[in-house]
């Protein structure tokens, strides 16, 4: 075993394909510090720049806790007053009769889509939806079917095909794509998954508190929450906190209480943290401008890639540079951090092979100037790489 470790790690370097770890030494706002040397941060999920926001900090330090950890399971004693107020304002916030909170979006994706599948059952999934879920559906053991990404005429010749032959189906996608930042056909989907009699589950990790009226996200901005059966997404991005939830029926929150084994056995969220989610929403609800800054600072830094010949994609807060080759990504990672620019080389198998990219997500704290010093920068690397 320690031979295949070896070669593997070796071969991974090789590759450009290593991960590492690096220790931040402070985050402030849109910036982070290693050591004395300061970047903008672009590979952030705190879309609002609301995880250091004073009114947050100042809320959390009014109700710092009696106590850290809840020291047991939801099941157990780790049912507090606050865990079920948060999945009433989540509920009411997603437009749905009940809601659930789990630890992370990791855990509530694994778990649910596990605990909805049984043998006979089938799963309709995007080629491009995230980890998490593809775990939930290969832990669930159930025959799955990949479709192309946003492709509902694929979608729909798979179900045309497959669907008759499996006793119950889930069609799974996440709303706003955390690689591509692009966003899913949920009202085709919705109108298939009525047609060929799924359910549907949809991941709003990346869109709550960015898209929609209230920040409750794309299912809620298109009206259509009626519609799709589980709406999943987390605190841990626009909302600055941690853990994640999801909004379903009273009757699907019971099963899930029952089954769902990664709700069931791990100790519940602490207290202080659920708080300050519930802080954060009515933060998200109020700030209505913060929304409207990230979305117009998106489209303009995607303008100006365009304009200088970038490949980008998408249409949201999060916005790739497609490099292509692994070593071309990190090779230019390495230059913008060089110049102060804190942006992460995406490379496969995280998205598909030949698309190695820059994913840069946008959060409120970046200004105008910033984008277009980082604009510029980026040009001065355009002939070094043969881009
Ligand atoms: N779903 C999506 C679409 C994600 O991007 C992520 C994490 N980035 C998760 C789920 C997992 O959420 P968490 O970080 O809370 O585990």
């Amino acid at each position: 075993m320690e031979q295949r470790i070896k070669k593997f790690l070796a071969e991974r370097k090789e590759k450009g394909l290593l991960r590492t770890l690096t220790p931040i030494s402070r985050f402030s706002g849109s910036k982070i510090y290693i050591d004395s040397k300061e970047y903008v941060n672009f590979s952030s999920n705190d879309y609002l720049g609301i995880a250091d926001d004073p009114e947050l900090i100042s809320a959390v330090l009014r109700i710092l806790p009696d106590r850290v950890g809840i020291s047991g399971s939801r099941l157990m004693t780790g049912t507090s007053g606050v865990h079920i107020k948060l999945e009433n304002r989540i509920a009411e916030f997603k437009n749905k009769e009940a809601a659930l909170v789990f630890n992370s979006g990791y855990q509530a994706n694994v778990g649910i889509i596990s605990s909805l599948c049984r043998k006979g059952d089938c799963i309709f999934t995007d080629r491009l939806n995230h980890a998490s879920i593809t775990d939930g559906i290969l832990l669930s053991g159930v025959k799955y079917f990949r479709f192309k990404h946003n492709d509902t005429g694929h979608l729909e010749e798979l179900l045309k095909k497959e669907r008759s032959k499996y006793k119950s189906a889930l069609i799974v996608t996440e709303t706003v794509f955390s690689m591509d930042g692009d966003i899913a056909p949920i009202e085709k989907i919705v109108h298939l998954k009525d047609i060929y009699k799924c359910m549907f589950m949809v991941d709003e990790a990346h869109a709550t508190g960015v898209f929609g009226q209230n920040g409750a996200g794309i299912v809620s901005a298109q009206n259509l929450s009626g519609k799709v059966d589980i709406i999943m997404g987390t605190f841990s991005k626009a909302l600055g906190g941690f853990g994640a939830y999801a909004a379903m029926s009273r009757e699907l929150r019971d099963y899930m209480i029952n089954v769902c084994r990664s709700f069931i056995y791990s100790t519940a969220l602490p207290p202080v943290i659920v708080m300050a989610n519930l802080k954060a929403l009515d933060l998200v609800v109020k700030e209505t401008k913060r929304r409207q800054v990230l979305l117009e600072n998106s489209t303009f830094l995607r303008e100006k890639l365009l304009e200088n010949g970038f490949k980008t994609k998408g249409e949201t807060q999060i916005v790739p540079v497609i490099m292509g080759e692994n070593k071309k990504a990190l090779l230019l990672s390495d230059r913008l951090k060089e110049s102060g620019f804190w942006v992460i080389a995406v490379r496969p198998p995280t998205v598909p092979a030949g698309e190695a990219r820059l994913r840069l997500s946008l959060t409120f704290n970046h200004t105008k100037d910033m984008l277009e010093n980082f604009i510029k920068e980026l040009c001065g690397h355009k002939k070094t790489l043969g881009y």
